[in-house]
């Protein structure tokens, strides 16, 4: 048996400020073939990782091709795309004949003149590798599905979590059931059910708790390969949005169709129920402050670097501040620029400093203030499961009682070790704020007496009502009210 194994993601944001390039791969995870660490450096890459200790396993014979993904932001240069997909196609070519072409994607990859990378990749790795090889991917839930991806692949799964603490068991599954395939033990089929919805679908409460541990359930009997729920990214104006179900057959599609469909239609009656109410940050604040004891756990949900937005707001931090509010740690904002700062000051510096605010008007206005530098850190890391996760140079600043983590690259706050890499300990803190959707959850549970989530007021587009699409389906919820009827 012969495999090989790549991936190439981002998530493209196409309302962000912030153009991806390909020093946005190459600055920020790279790794061509033989170089990737032997843990994942981030969900997609465990596809390589997992697919070395299949090989081992099996005596399977592992051809690599670089490992490369950008942080979420806008829309990727076209010469960037194409020459990172060229690469991976080019090391495909050199690998073949192969039996297995495994790769890590995040689904949500969109560049200049491509609304669907990926659907693009995948064509061209199946005009390679012919119609024998078995072809499949592991997504990024927040992805688009469309045709193109379905018609080029045999199987794609997508992690069933949200934070996707699972990345490792789904590129597990993609290879044990992509060598089933190349052996002929089985013949993938998939079906999708488009759900017509933008919504959020939270795995951490309920009800979708119970519908993923519903859905699981159906796995590995009747036929059933694997399903997964396409939960869609609504940040990108792309004529194949929205959330779907997916389920994977051995070769009965009337029945992977009609459980699609059921699934779906049982996920589109709980729409609006996926996350809970977000509170402004005076009332994230107010419920904080009256608890008698902390940690209390706010997550700045917009202004999430893993949706393609900034990560700089300093919205909640101004009403800190201008609040008085102490025993606080804020993190992590992106300011490049103010890491520098820091780093020239030494730690223990105190100095005048400009942080934050910087991106877009969404952001808020910059804090201007006398810190003092607590911590420097070259290369900087956080733990997100079994990844570790690089946050670039960082340093910690403390101003009126609160600290707050800065780093270079564009990281959401996935867990503790973020501060605590820092020399800031969170648990011992009245209030911990955050820059991530939900991702932070399974890390920051353990520690927090309480979270919320808070809107900000941006400057990711949360409310898809209010956002200028152009090129998205339509009619889809809660844009339109009943489009199943309408369509
Ligand atoms: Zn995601």
């Amino acid at each position: 048996m012969r495999l090989f194994a790549a991936a190439l993601s981002t998530e493209s944001n196409t309302f962000s400020p912030i153009p991806t390039d390909l020093e946005s791969f190459t600055g920020n995870r790279y790794f061509p073939p033989g170089k990737h660490p032997e843990h994942p450096t981030n969900t997609s890459s465990a596809v390589l990782v997992v697919a070395r200790t299949h090989a081992r396993r099996s005596n399977a014979v592992l051809m690599e091709g670089t490992v490369t993904g950008a942080a979420p932001a806008g829309t990727t240069s076209r010469a960037a795309y194409e020459q990172l997909r060229d690469e991976i196609l080019g090391q495909l070519k050199a690998a073949l004949p192969v039996d297995v072409v495994a790769l890590g994607l995040h689904g949500a990859m969109v560049a200049h003149g491509y609304d669907d990378c990926e659907g693009d990749l995948l064509t061209r790795a199946r005009a390679l590798a012919g119609p024998k090889a078995a072809i499949g991917a592991t997504l990024d839930p927040h992805c688009h599905m469309t045709p193109a991806m379905q018609a080029a692949a045999d199987l794609l799964i997508c992690y069933k979590e949200f934070p996707h603490t699972d990345f490792v068991e789904r590129a597990e599954e993609l290879l044990t059931l992509l060598t089933a395939t190349a052996r002929g033990d089985i013949r993938p089929v998939m079906s999708t059910w488009d759900c017509r919805m933008i919504d959020s679908f939270m795995t951490s409460r309920q009800p979708i708790r119970g519908f993923v541990d519903r859905m699981t359930a159906l796995e590995g009997k009747d036929g059933v390969l694997s399903v997964s729920i396409v939960h869609g990214f609504s940040a990108a104006d792309v004529p194949h949005l929205g959330a779907k179900m997916l389920v994977v057959t051995d070769c009965q599609r009337e029945k992977g169709e009609g459980l699609a469909k059921r699934l779906g239609q049982e996920l589109y009656s709980l729409r609006g129920q996926g996350a809970p109410r977000h509170l402004s940050p005076d009332e994230g604040l107010d419920r904080a402050m009256a608890l008698p004891e902390g940690p209390v756990v706010l997550a700045d949900r917009w202004d999430n670097p893993g949706g393609g937005v900034a990560g700089d707001s300093t919205v909640i931090l101004h009403r800190m501040l201008e609040r008085g509010i102490a025993n606080a740690v804020v993190g992590a904002l992106w300011d490049p620029i103010a890491v520098r700062f820091c780093h020239a000051a030494g730690e223990g510096a105190k100095l005048r400093l400009r942080f934050g605010g910087k991106a877009a008007p969404t952001s808020g206005k910059p804090v201007d203030a006398e810190v003092e530098v607590t911590r420097v850190v070259k290369d900087a890391t956080q733990n997100f499961a079994s990844s570790i996760v690089s946050l670039g140079d960082a340093a910690a600043i403390r101003l009126s009682g609160i600290d707050v983590v800065l780093e270079t690259k564009r990281a959401q706050t996935f867990d503790p070790s973020l501060f605590r890499n820092l020399g800031i300990e969170p648990k011992e803190r009245k209030l911990v704020v955050v820059k991530s959707s939900n991702h932070f959850h399974a890390g920051f549970l353990p520690i927090a007496k309480e979270i919320h989530y808070i809107d900000s007021g941006g400057p990711y587009p949360s409310d898809p009502r209010c956002v200028p699409y152009r090129r998205i389906p339509r009619p889809i919820w809660p844009i339109d009210e009943n489009p199943h009827d309408a369509a």
